[in-house]
């Protein structure tokens, strides 16, 4: 039997693409289609249009390829992309934006890593050629900073939602016992052999963006504060700059001139005080870091591989599947 690979397409109030993604991703997919069957997992997440009867429509022109997930309501992209993960039976899965600004014959490249032995294969984005200045200087920043606060995580540069996984790697991810996991930051967590197909990011096929300033700023949070407990981190450094203050303050009541000397005393205690009240908070954000990490519930460790010695009791030969 071929393999499957299982292609997710979320989609919120797009009715002008339904047809169009399906149809350019089976075009894309066609010179491999000897060697591999193809799923196409469209999700609806609660579309106030038509886009679940344009659904409907594509799935009876194409029956061998088109599954169907309508979710209950709009859970937004988040959501869309775990149930479709959660839905695609494929050998591969493959996650991408279904206004085809992810180009679908990436896809290809993508397979290519993953026959070439690749768990995870993530699309970078090159160049943004058509989005909006204002788009590509807030993802220039929203990268670096999620880089910055990854701590012992190695994210790939310019990496959204397109991406491979392997089924190992995919029932790894869908095991994790998080609720609130975004897609682009839970990924990198599984570690496992990783490579980059970069790609220039198109234009919109059809329809607007769901991404308003508001919605932007709430995904960008929701990923910042899902990589890591960093930022918690970060607190004591205000603590130390305070503290700084303060022995500079104090230096300045004994080498400043007499009228300048209550200032200085002033500053003192100020900064002493809010040196202190960030120490404190310091120590809060420590065990809220902990509560953090043991609500999420990751493992500690994914092993990968597992060898037992002859005389092991151990036998499983896979953590991770
Ligand atoms: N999307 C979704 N649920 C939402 C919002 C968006 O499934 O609540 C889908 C949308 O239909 C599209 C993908 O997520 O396929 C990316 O959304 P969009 O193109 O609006 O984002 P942008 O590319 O502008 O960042
Ligand atoms: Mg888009």
């Amino acid at each position: 039997m071929k393999k499957l690979i299982s292609i997710i397409g979320p989609m919120y109030n797009e009715e002008a693409i339904v047809s169009q993604f399906c149809e350019e991703t089976i075009k894309a997919l066609a010179p491999i289609s000897d060697r591999y069957d193809l799923e196409l997992v469209l999700v609806d997440d609660g579309s106030k249009d038509g886009t679940i009867d344009q659904m409907r429509r594509v799935r009876e022109i194409f029956p061998g390829v088109v599954t169907l997930v309508q979710l209950s309501r709009n859970f937004g992209l988040e959501g869309a992309i775990h149930a479709g993960l959660r839905m695609a039976a494929g050998d591969a899965v493959v996650a991408m934006d279904a206004d085809l600004q992810d180009p679908p014959d990436v896809i290809l490249k993508m397979v290519t890593e993953w026959e070439n032995g690749a768990d995870i294969v993530v699309g970078s984005r090159a160049g943004r050629p058509n989005d909006s200045v204002f788009k590509r200087l807030s993802a220039k920043l929203f990268y670096s900073t999620l880089d910055a606060l990854s701590g012992k995580l190695h994210l790939e540069k310019e990496a959204a939602n397109f991406r491979l996984l392997d089924r190992k790697a995919l029932a790894t991810l869908l095991a994790l016992p998080e609720v609130n996991g975004v897609f682009r930051v839970v990924v990198p967590f599984l570690g496992m052999k990783t490579t980059v197909v970069s790609y220039d990011r198109d234009k919109r096929f059809a329809g607007e963006t769901k991404y308003r300033l508001k919605s932007m700023i709430r995904y960008a949070l929701d990923s910042l504060t899902g990589i890591s407990i960093e930022p918690l981190r970060k607190i004591p450094a205000a603590a130390v700059i305070s503290f700084i203050l303060t022995l500079a303050s104090i230096a300045g009541i004994f080498l400043m001139p007499g009228e300048w000397k209550p200032t200085f005393l002033i500053c003192s205690v100020m900064s002493l005080l809010f040196s202190l009240l960030f120490f404190v908070l310091s120590v809060i954000a420590e065990y809220l870091g902990q509560v953090y990490t043991e609500v999420k519930r990751r493992p500690i460790s994914l092993v990968y591989d597992f060898q037992p010695s002859d005389s092991s009791r151990k036998k499983v030969a896979h953590e991770i599947l």
